[in-house]
Order: structure tokens, then sequence, then C-alpha cells
């Protein structure tokens, strides 16, 4: 059968990979630990779950306006005004399946392939960013930081990495995979750079905005791109309900796109319309109820991830051969094993590479982390944790991981 060259080339994703091992592993009877989807393990709170089931029985079993319906985008704008500071109408709002889904139509309403265009990525970076940009036609730059940089790159390194055929800039702060954040004086100064180069469009990705922790880190605080009045026009801020609100299987992201009155969000809305067209019906009271009476609940798993971020970094910190930096945002930890590489495991494997060290770790000691090397050239030698999961996971786990690399020879 005939298949395009573009989708030949396009590569799996990890995390499902990982995702799908472990849990092929677990259906045998193995006691795996799975430190490798990122997804909160809470169910979605009550009250979201049953602005839903009131949806289906009022019988919302239509479709909807692709964008979504008038109640849910003026619950996200007004989110987007009250909480970010964006300027924003309902009209600039697409209701999305998953932030995925909006980063997919944003990269394609975007870019044109053939045009040697280039969108910048700090990284690490989360692994679908460059597969969305390429199959879009574009050209993804890195921008690659460290583990001693505390994952951050610098507004220099930022501007020396923007060219005539700049684009675009993703940035994902809190990040995944770093589990850390950019600070709001930081981010100011990203703007500042970016305010020399109006050609590039700024692409935020803040669908981890809620999950900071400044009883780990004070100085740490959410501050939107789209907010900075001089980059207004030209952000687009992506999030959706998935990781806040612990709604990962709903499926729903949104793009707020206010720049030139709408004009991307028309086109994005246009593109969705013969794509995808809008999501779920009855799923839009949910996100009604959880924008307007979420809060408390986001607060409390905010305070429960927080927590295992301590908990993930003291564990962590138990294996000499990975060096971390300690998470402060999302639920992430992205260890360096590069001393772990070109070594044996106990079962008598070469591991060469975090896919090599992946695939024994989840053999030998049922662990399930993701490689690092699709988060990035510069992540070529980190796995990454995800503890979005029990405490005693977080424990039992890690105790297993530093056995195992205690192991290796
Ligand atoms: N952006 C980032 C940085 C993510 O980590 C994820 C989920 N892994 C997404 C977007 C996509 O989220 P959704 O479930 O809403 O598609």
């Amino acid at each position: 059968m005939l298949i395009a060259d573009r989708v030949l080339r396009l590569s799996e994703s990890a995390t499902i990979a990982v995702g799908a091992r472990a849990n092929a592993l677990k259906a045998t009877g193995k006691d795996v630990i799975a430190f490798g989807m990122g997804e909160p393990d809470f169910v979605t709170p009550e009250p979201i779950r049953r602005a839903a089931i009131a949806g289906l029985e009022k019988g919302l079993t239509h479709y909807a306006p692709t964008p979504g319906d008038k109640a849910s985008r003026e619950a996200i704008a007004a989110k987007l005004v009250r909480e970010n500071g964006i300027a924003c109408k309902p009209e600039h709002i697409s209701i999305t399946a998953g932030a995925k889904h909006a980063l997919y139509m944003t990269l394609q309403c975007l870019l044109d392939g053939g045009k040697g265009q280039e969108v910048i990525l700090p990284t690490p970076a989360w692994l679908s960013y460059k597969p969305l940009i390429e199959i879009a036609g574009g050209t993804c730059i890195e921008v690659p930081s460290t583990v001693a940089s505390g994952f951050k790159i610098t507004p220099a390194a930022l501007e020396a990495a923007i060219t005539p055929r700049t684009v675009g800039v993703i940035f994902n702060s809190p990040s995944n995979p770093c589990g850390v954040a950019y600070r709001p004086d930081e981010i100011e100064a990203f703007a500042e750079v970016l305010k020399r180069h109006p050609q590039v469009t700024i692409i935020a990705d803040e669908i981890y905005e809620k999950l900071i922790y400044p009883e780990i880190d004070p100085s740490l605080k959410a501050r939107s791109f789209g907010a900075i009045p001089e980059l207004a026009e030209r952000t687009i801020t992506i999030n959706g309900m998935s990781k806040a609100y612990a709604m990962t299987g709903w499926r729903v992201g949104y793009v707020c796109a206010p720049g030139e009155n709408g004009r991307f969000a028309k086109e994005l809305i246009k593109l969705q319309g013969q794509m995808t067209n809008g999501i779920a019906t009855f799923i839009m009271p949910a996100i009604v109820e959880a924008l307007t009476n979420g809060a408390a609940d986001v607060e409390r798993m905010r305070q429960v991830f927080a927590r295992r971020a301590k908990l993930m970094h003291e564990r962590l910190q138990t294996i000499p051969r990975f060096r971390s930096a300690q998470p402060t945002a999302a639920f992430y930890a992205f260890p360096d094993i590069g001393d772990c590489l070109g070594r044996t495991t106990p079962g008598g494997k070469r591991v060469e590479t975090p896919t090599q060290f992946a695939d024994a770790l989840l053999e030998e000691a049922l662990v399930a982390v993701v490689p690092g090397e699709d988060f990035g050239a510069c992540a070529r030698t980190h796995i990454r944790f995800s503890f979005a999961c029990a405490d005693e996971n977080i424990v039992r786990g890690i105790d297993r991981v530093a056995q195992w690399v205690a192991a290796l020879r």
C-alpha cells in the first residue's frame, strides 16, 4: 500500500510506546512500577464528572459549533483574562481534542512546507513538538540546556538562534520533561529579545501552569507571554484541562489567538472544521464547571504533587550515578544517567543509550521510565520519571532503580 513519506518519517511517541509495554507486562501479572505516562493518577473531580453526566442527560448529543459552545468559550476567555492577564474574547478561542490537537493545528496554520521556515524549541522539550513542527513543513531549531543550568536557556541563546527564517518559538513553562518553570523575570527577559524580532510568533504551551511549587522555590509564579502588551498580538496561548483537572482521557485543550482581531483563530477554526469539528458536546458544561468552581480541587492535587516532587528528588539523590535537578513544577524528574551508559546490566545486557537502559530496566527490574533521546539532542543521556503516581510507588520504584543501577558493571 502507498503511504506518504511524511507519515513514514514520523517517529512513534516514546511515551505511548513505554506505556503500552508496561501495560502488556502488567497484564501478564508482573508487578510493574510505572513512571512512564504523564498523567495525574487522580480521577477527575466529581463535580466536573457530574456536569458532563448532566449534559448527557439533558440531551447534549448533537454537533456543537466547531470552536465550542458560547458558555465554554466565555468561561475560557474569562479565565485567561482573570488569571493570565491575556486580553482576549471568546471568538479568539477554539476548544480542541486535547492541547496536542491545538498545537498540531497551530503549527499547520503557521507553517508552509518548502519555505525553509524555522521554529525554535528550547530543549529538553516534550517529544511531540519536533514531529508536530516537521509534519507541518518546518524545521525544528533546538536551543539546548543542561541539569547544571537548571534546564533553562538564556535570552542570549534564544537571540542567537533567531535567523531571518525563524517564524516561531515554542515555550513550555512549566516544562515537560524538565519539571522546572521560568520565573516571571526570566519570561520578561525572553520577551525583551522577542520584541526585537517582530516576525516571530510565540507559541506558549501553558498546560502545566497550575502545577508550580512555590513551597520548593518561592520565586515561582506563572507569567504568560500573552499578557505582555508588545507580544500579545503575536502570542498563541495553548492550554487545556488534562493536567490541572486530571482530565487526560476527556481530550480537552484550547488555543487562544487574539492577534489581529482573531485572524489566526478564524483560520485555525476553518482548519478544525475540516478536520475534527467540535469536541463532544456534553463535555462543554464540564469545562465551564471546572473553570468556574474547580480551584479547590486543583489546589488539593497541586499540594500532593508538590510533596511528591520533594519525595522524588530525595529518593533520586540516593542514586550516585544519576545527576538530577530538584523538580519545582509539573510532575517530572529528568536525571542525567550518562554515568550508567557503557555498562553491563545484572541481566548481562550492554546499555549504551537511554532507550537500551529503559528497556533493560523494565525487563529486569520491572520499572517503566521514558528514554530521553526524543526530548532533544541534549537529552540523549537522560531518562524521564513521572511522579504523578502514589508516594508508595515512588519509594518502592526508586529503591528498585537504585539497586539495579548499583549493580551495573
Ligand atoms: N503539552 C505538553 C507539554 C504536554 O506534556 C502534553 C501532554 N503530555 C500536552 C501538551 C498534550 O496534552 P493533551 O492531553 O491536552 O493533549
